[in-house]
């Protein structure tokens, strides 16, 4: 909660990479403050939100929990650095007894500090490193076994002297980088129950993309668990990329008339160039400028550049894999940090995992594959599986 009303908490976010956006950045800024409304309707309280110096500072009314707000935010696309500020009237006597009165949390179990004072409001009577050096002095009265390193100091105490108030932080922490959801267009998501395609979701989320998915269901193979589960992933990733559909289309026809018709072999890689006739057909209803897959080079047999050379020449719009040069380590690391992997290590069976064959061919070519395609009448199993489709809106 608020302190008192002199020294207000408050939220401060410093953006990352839109700040070189040139003539776009405003544009990139105002989809960052919207989307930050947007999830600060989790929190409780009502906030208010200013933009000044390539910072957004956040304040809340007298019910607003900052603390709730910060670990919000900290999936904030667009963010370099995000911390817990003070604000106070811009004057030392009132920036000094904001330092004081918030000394524990600002150094925290720090052994040494330095402090940086900016001030952007030139009126100010004392310039920088003399802002610095009384707010050295009341920290160094304020506490016990604190000493100034200025060259490698645990903690920084910035002040920054602003047009209306002066603010006290540390700098806080790293925000998630990224660019702002929505700044770069439409991005379909082949997402599935497991631990790849969660992460290639957020990675290009991340880079701005908005991401809408689909997932292949085959009941009766699969069972509403397994779906539960990539519903579950859905709203995971929408908590980064905000409310998003999720398309879940059935392929129990299509995998039934290739156990009976086609090369055991080839299954996998036909399989899934029907994945991509379905996820193309929808991309191109909802505008979607790519579609989006969790595939890796070589991490299971299907997945190799032969294979998908054999997909991509169904898609006519660019097919994404963000995971494709990630060993399966990094990609975990990428799922622990998210929150996905905990829902994604749940044991159901995808789609894939039924019909797997045990020996996949890894070289197909798109001969031998057409050959098999035209036992089938593709177009009619396209047709009849698209008809299947549910959609369901996820908010995060
Ligand atoms: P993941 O961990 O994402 O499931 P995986 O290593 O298990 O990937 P595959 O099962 O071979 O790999 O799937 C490769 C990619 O194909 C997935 O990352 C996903 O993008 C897509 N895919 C596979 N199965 C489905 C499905 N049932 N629904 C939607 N997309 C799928
Ligand atoms: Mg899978």
């Amino acid at each position: 909660m608020n302190n008192s009303k002199e020294n207000k908490k408050v939220l401060l976010l410093k953006y990352g990479e839109v700040v070189m956006k040139g003539l776009n950045r405003g544009y990139f800024e105002s989809l960052i403050v919207k989307r930050a409304k947007e999830m600060l309707k989790k929190a409780e309280g009502n906030f208010s939100l200013e933009y000044a110096q390539s910072t957004l500072y956040i304040s809340g009314d007298e019910d607003a929990d900052i603390d709730e707000a910060f670990s919000i935010l900290k999936k904030l696309f667009g963010i370099a650095t995000i911390c817990i500020g003070y604000q106070c009237d811009k004057n030392m006597d009132a920036i000094s007894a904001c330092v004081k009165e918030n000394i524990r949390s600002l150094v925290g179990k720090a052994k040494t500090f330095k402090c940086e004072s900016k001030r952007s409001n030139k009126s100010f009577p004392l310039k920088s490193p003399e802002i610095s050096a009384e707010v050295g002095g009341v920290i160094l009265d304020s506490t016990h076994n604190l000493q100034v390193d200025v060259k490698n100091p645990d903690v920084t105490i910035f002040v920054e002297v602003r047009e209306k108030y002066a603010y006290v932080h540390n700098g806080g922490e790293k925000g998630l980088g990224g660019m702002p959801s929505g700044s770069a267009g439409k991005g379909l998501l082949l997402l599935s129950g497991g631990i790849d395609s969660p992460v290639a979701g957020f990675m290009m989320s991340k880079r701005g993309i908005s991401v809408d998915c689909v997932y292949f269901e085959s009941p009766p193979y699969t069972s509403d668990n397994a779906k539960q589960k990539v519903i579950d992933l859905a709203s995971k990733l929408a908590e980064y990329n905000g409310s998003l559909y999720l398309n879940c289309i059935s392929v129990t026809e299509i995998q039934e008339q290739l156990m009976k018709h086609c090369d055991n072999k080839l299954f996998t890689v036909l399989l899934r160039r029907f994945m991509m006739r379905l996820a193309l057909k929808h991309a191109l209803r909802i505008g979607a400028q790519l579609l989006i897959t969790g595939e890796s080079i070589g991490q299971v047999a299907s997945q190799t550049v032969p294979a998908m050379a054999v997909t991509d020449a169904i898609a006519t719009i660019p097919v994404i894999r963000p995971c494709a040069g990630l060993d399966k380590e990094e990609i975990v690391k990428i799922s622990r940090a998210i929150g996905s992997f905990d829902i994604s290590v749940l044991p159901y069976d995808d789609c894939c995992t039924v019909f797997t064959p045990k020996h996949p061919n890894t070289r197909p070519t798109l001969e031998g594959v057409l050959a098999e395609e035209a036992k089938l009448d593709v177009e009619g199993l396209v047709e009849r599986a698209f008809e299947t489709r549910t959609v369901m809106e996820i908010k995060p």
